[in-house]
C-alpha cells in the first residue's frame, strides 16, 4: 500500500532538509505518493496568500503532512503560516521528543523526554491590545472597575486564555500517548500558585484526567522548579505536558539538553490530522549551502512512519540515524565537538543514513 502524504518543502533550508528526509523515507521501501504544497513567500508571490487553500485541502484529504520550516518575515502583515496551519486544522497537540543519541555532544546522557505542548490557546490566543488605543483604555477601565487595580496608562495587554476543554484534551492526549508508547509518568507543569484562574484551571483538569489513568504515574510541577530540575537531572522526566507558552520555552530547553535543534524533531497533531516538522526554523543564513543538519527533519519523518503504522521501518530508520551519529564521521558541523573539523554536507548525511539502513539487512 502506498501512503498519500502532503509534502511541504517550506523555504530557507527547508527544501534541502526535506529532500534529504524524502530520500531516506523512500529508501525504507515504504511507498509514498507525495502531494507537494507550496506555502510562505513563494505562495504569496504566486497565489496572493502564504497559505493557499489547495494546501489545506490536501492535508485535510491525506490527513498526514511532512513539513519543512517556513520563514515568517518580520515587520510585514504576513501571518505565520506555521501558526495558521495549527489553527486552521486544530492541531492542538505539539509533540516534541527530546532524546540523547550517543555521539551527540551533550551535557547529559540517557535523556528521553517527550514534551506535549498545548497548541491553541494561552498567551498565543492572539488577543492583544496595543498601548494607547481606545480598546486598551476600555480594558484598563474594566480592570479598575472589576478588580480595583489601576494599571499604568502606558500599558499594552496580551490576554492569557486557558480553558478547561483544551486543558483536558491536551492532558488526555499526553496520557494516551504514554499508554500507547509504554511510558511510565506524566508531569504537568504550571504556575498555578500565582495564576490561579488560568494555570489553576489547567492543573485541576490535569489532576482530574490523571485519575482515569491509574496505570501511569502523575505529578505536577511548578514550571520554574521544572526548569531548575531539568538543568540538574533531566533523566527524572518522562512525559511533560504544558500550556502553550511554557511548552514553547521548555521544549527548546530540552532540545538544548539533548544536543540542539539539529536533532529535535516534532509533530503537530489533532484528532484526525498530523503534521510532522522539525522544531527548528528556516535558518535563512544557511540557505542553499547544503550544510545544515537534516536529522531533525529525518527524525520527524520517523515519527510520521510510526503514525502511519510503519513501525518496523520507523525503528530501522531511527537506528540508522543513531548509528550514523554514533560513528561521528558523516555528521554536519553542529554535531562536531570541534567546529573546525571537516563536516558532512546535508546530502552526505542522507547518503550515510541510507547506507546504514541498507546494511542492517532484514
Ligand atoms: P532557526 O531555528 O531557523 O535558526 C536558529 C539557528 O539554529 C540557526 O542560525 C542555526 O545556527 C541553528 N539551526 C537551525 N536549524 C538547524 C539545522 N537543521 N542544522 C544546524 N543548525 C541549525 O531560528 P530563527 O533564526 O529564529 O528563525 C528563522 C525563521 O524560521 C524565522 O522566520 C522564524 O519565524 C521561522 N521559524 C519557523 C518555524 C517552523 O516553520 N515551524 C519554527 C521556528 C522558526
Amino acid at each position: 500500500m502506498s501512503h498519500k502524504v502532503t509534502l511541504i518543502p517550506g523555504d530557507g533550508i527547508g527544501p534541502e532538509i526535506t529532500e534529504a528526509a524524502k530520500r531516506v523515507l523512500e529508501a525504507t521501501g515504504v511507498k509514498f505518493e507525495w502531494d507537494i504544497g507550496i506555502v510562505g513567500q513563494q505562495a504569496q508571490d504566486k497565489f496572493g496568500t502564504p497559505l493557499p487553500d489547495y494546501v489545506l485541502e490536501s492535508i485535510k484529504k491525506n490527513k498526514v503532512a511532512l513539513k519543512g520550516p517556513v520563514t515568517t518575515p518580520v515587520g510585514t502583515s504576513f501571518r505565520s503560516v506555521n501558526v495558521a496551519l495549527r489553527q486552521s486544522l486544530d492541531l492542538y497537540a505539539c509533540l516534541r521528543p527530546c532524546k540523547t543519541y550517543p555521539g551527540v555532544p551533550t551535557p547529559f546522557k540517557n535523556v528521553d523526554i517527550v514534551i506535549v505542548r498545548e497548541n491553541t490557546e494561552d498567551l498565543y490566543s492572539g488577543i492583544e491590545f496595543a498601548k494607547g488605543t481606545k480598546e486598551s483604555d476600555r480594558l484598563a477601565k474594566l480592570i479598575l472597575e472589576t478588580t480595583q487595580t489601576k494599571v499604568k496608562q502606558d500599558s499594552g495587554f496580551s490576554i492569557k486564555v486557558i480553558s478547561e476543554t483544551a486543558s483536558r484534551r491536551i492532558v488526555r492526549f499526553a496520557f494516551e500517548y504514554a499508554r500507547a508508547n509504554n511510558r511510565k509518568k506524566v508531569s504537568a507543569a504550571h504556575k498555578a500558585n500565582i495564576l490561579k484562574f488560568s494555570d489553576g484551571l489547567f492543573l485541576a483538569a490535569a489532576r482530574e484526567v490523571a485519575k482515569e489513568y491509574p496505570d501511569i504515574g502523575f505529578e505536577d510541577v511548578v514550571v520554574d522548579a521544572l526548569c531548575m530540575r531539568l538543568a540538574r537531572s533531566p533523566q527524572q522526566y518522562d512525559i511533560i505536558v504544558l500550556p502553550n507558552l511554557y511548552g514553547d520555552i521548555v521544549s527548546d530547553l530540552c532540545a538544548g539538553l539533548v544536543g540542539g535543534l539539529g536533532v529535535a524533531p516534532g509533530a503537530n497533531i489533532g484528532d484526525n490530522i498530523a503534521v510532522f516538522e522539525p522544531t527548528h526554523g528556516s535558518a535563512p543564513k544557511y540557505i542553499g549551502q547544503n550544510k545544515v543538519n537534516p536529522m531533525a527533519m529525518m527524525l520527524s519523518a520517523t515519527m510520521m512512519l510510526c503514525h502511519l503504522g510503519e513501525i518496523k521501518a520507523a525503528d530501522r530508520l531511527e537506528k540508522a540515524i543513531a548509528d550514523v551519529i554514533a560513528e561521528g564521521k558523516s555528521v554536519t558541523y553542529d554535531l562536531k565537538l570541534d567546529r573546525n573539523q571537516p563536516a558532512a554536507t546535508t546530502s552526505e548525511v542522507a547518503d550515510a543514513v541510507i547506507e546504514k539502513f541498507k546494511n542492517q539487512g532484514g
